[in-house]
């Protein structure tokens, strides 16, 4: 297929405004799947995705369309739509000349409409606008349409409008992918040239990296190279998806595909590089920006036994998503371990639900932290040196007589909601340290708010309090605004008078009593009784800010029972020893598991 006719183009959407649906219908209607087959969101591929219906991974495929008597290739590549991947949106965007902006005809624009949005814009692609759902009864095309026109200038007459759900105006999409997006920029005679963008580990193959063919050819066979590691390879299967694996001998400039090349660890596909041929180097492509952790936890067996899968399971999940960072930590009460980065915590529990789902690995996972910035008091030959440290982990806190000022870092929050609960709303980002920069009507009842926000205050609870609060209509996303000075104290949580480090927590000085009294209680709710009483007790600055008892417990469940209902003291005894396995021991206490991660929440 020659090159002017090749689309590359990328779905992007506020989650749930029906990205997945879309590219379904695309893959039916251009017969890479047949219609009815049952085979819903295809490109969907993980189990977590399923379940919590959102896309993480983004997934391409390639399309065949015959548009006025000619044959046309259309690369499609699905992007995540949740806050946390926008890093992942970006990566996608980086081999697409265009992307089609979806937004449900009833929700209107949301916060990750706009996020998106400006991702696209600022590469400088064409935007194809899609109103989706215009079946539902409450739709509201006119409106919507609107939205778009006001908030960034896109004329009404270019907006489509589809109900992928139904199948309506699909055609359309295509036709207009077809017209406005031009083709890709390639050159078939340079040297081979190509941009590593995803990448995945797979049982029997070992690691697939999927690939933009930006000049040249490649061939089976062929002896590549990596700019980045400079390590040489030798290219054992070449294949483009639609969306099923279809093995081919070659593929050239403006394809999108599959190479498997025997890299054997995880490390070595790095997304962003510029694979060429060994024998024939060339100036590598503009990567894109790595991804920035902004979450980190600690990881932990849940006994030693473990560690050896654990770490195998770890080190093959991060090669399918580059975005987590690992690094070696170790904790006396936990014992080794590894301290990983997320880009939030949705991406966290998505990473240990995989863990558990793919790998069957159960590890125990500590309550989430963002990277604090420490100016120390120090002196070299009287001069005070103010030297800087960052800490992820709160077990790293410095000394309090150390410390001379306390950093947290930023972000602009985006919140767009019907304006009936910006009251509510308002009270949220004031109790989270908010400071709002503007409010903004995007029309007659809806308002677009940002607040500086503390990364910490939004990572653990607050795209739920904020769904809660405003009937799920209000949405939000943000961005990273570097660190702000801010009087930040180390939290302890002491059981039975031994400080255990995987629970404390570095807080804002005005809320530490607060969230002291929630955690200790919190506790007690959580930990079981057991042989000892256990005294749970919040400390700062070596102030108790507060303290619960947990009582001793009755030695046997099932004494209680009178009459001695054998199957269901069976069913009581198989109950506790279950229980017992995902206990962990820590100062002489058995945790739950969830421990260190439910306590922060509400
Ligand atoms: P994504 O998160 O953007 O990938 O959204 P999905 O494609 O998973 O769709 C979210 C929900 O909207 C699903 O329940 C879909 O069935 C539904 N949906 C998608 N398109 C339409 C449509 O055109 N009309 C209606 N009524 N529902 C739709
Ligand atoms: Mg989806």
């Amino acid at each position: 297929i020659p090159i002017e006719r090749i689309r590359n183009f990328s779905i992007i959407a506020h989650v749930d405004h029906g990205k997945s649906t879309l590219a379904d219908r695309l893959l039916e209607f251009t017969g890479a799947i047949t219609k009815n087959s049952g085979q819903n969101q295809v490109l969907d591929k993980l189990q977590v995705e399923r379940e919590r219906g959102i896309t993480v991974k983004a997934q391409s495929v390639s399309l065949l369309y015959n548009y006025k008597g000619n044959e046309y290739l259309l690369n499609l590549i699905d992007t995540p739509g949740h806050v946390d991947f926008s890093s992942e949106v970006s990566r996608s965007l980086s081999a697409c000349q265009g992307v089609i902006l979806v937004v449900d005809a009833n929700d209107g624009v949301q916060a990750q409409t706009v996020a998106n949005f400006y991702l696209a814009f600022g590469k400088d692609l064409t935007i194809v606008p899609v109103l989706n759902k215009i079946d539902l009864k409450n739709a509201d095309p006119d409106r919507v349409t609107k939205q778009l026109q006001s908030l960034f200038d896109i004329e009404p007459q270019e907006v489509l409008r589809i109900s992928a759900k139904l199948g309506t105006g699909i055609q359309s999409v295509i036709e207009a992918l077809i017209e406005r997006i031009s083709p890709p920029k390639v050159d078939r005679t340079a040297p081979f040239r190509a941009l590593l963008f995803d990448s995945w580990f797979d049982k029997y193959r070992g690691a697939l990296s999927l690939i933009y063919i930006q000049d040249g050819e490649i061939n089976v066979g062929d002896e590549v190279q990596s700019c980045h590691s400079q390590k040489t390879y030798s290219i054992k299967s070449l294949s483009l998806l639609r969306p099923q694996e279809v093995v081919t001998k070659k593929l050239v400039a403006g394809q999108i595909g599959l190479i498997g090349c025997n890299m054997r660890t995880s490390k070595e596909a790095f997304i962003g590089d510029t694979i060429h041929l060994s024998s024939c180097p060339v100036e590598p492509l503009q990567g894109f920006e790595p991804p920035q952790p902004m979450v980190f936890a600690g990881v932990y067996p849940m006994d030693q036994s473990q560690h050896v899968n654990l770490r195998s399971a770890i080190d093959k999940l991060t090669l399918n998503d580059s975005a987590v960072s690992v690094d070696i930590d170790s904790s006396p009460a936990l014992g080794q371990g590894w301290r990983l980065g997320f880009l939030g915590l949705l991406h966290l529990e998505v990473f240990s639900q995989r863990l558990q789902q793919e790998y069957g690995a159960e590890p125990i996972l500590t309550a989430p932290s963002v990277t604090y910035k420490i100016t120390l008091k120090e002196t070299k030959q009287n001069i005070k040196t103010g030297r800087e440290i960052f800490v992820n982990n709160p077990a790293l806190w410095p000394d309090t007589v150390h410390i001379e000022e306390t950093f947290e870092p930023m972000v602009i929050g985006t919140i767009i909601t019907p304006d009936k609960y910006l009251g509510p709303i308002m009270s949220l980002c004031m109790e989270r340290r908010g400071v709002q920069r503007n409010a903004t009507n995007i029309d007659n009842d809806r308002v677009m708010l940002q607040y500086d926000l503390p990364l910490c205050e939004i990572i653990i609870d607050f795209h739920d309090s904020l769904k809660t609060i405003s009937s799920g209509y209000a949405s939000f996303d943000y961005e990273d605004n570097g660190y702000q000075s801010s009087n930040l104290v180390k939290l302890r949580i002491l059981l039975n008078g031994t400080a255990v480090e995987e629970l404390s927590n570095i807080v804002h000085i005005s809320k530490a009593q607060s969230i002291g009294r929630k955690m200790v209680l919190k506790l007690k709710e959580m930990i079981p009784r057991q042989m000892i009483q256990i005294a749970v007790q919040a400390v700062c600055n070596g102030k108790i800010l507060a303290r619960e008892t947990i009582k001793a417990y009755r030695k046997d469940v099932t004494a209680k029972l009178y009459g001695g209902d054998v199957t269901r003291r069976m069913k009581l005894l198989a109950q506790q020893a279950a229980g017992k396995k995902k206990m962990r021991m820590v100062a002489n206490i058995s945790l739950p598991r969830e421990t260190f991660i439910d306590v922060l929440k509400k």
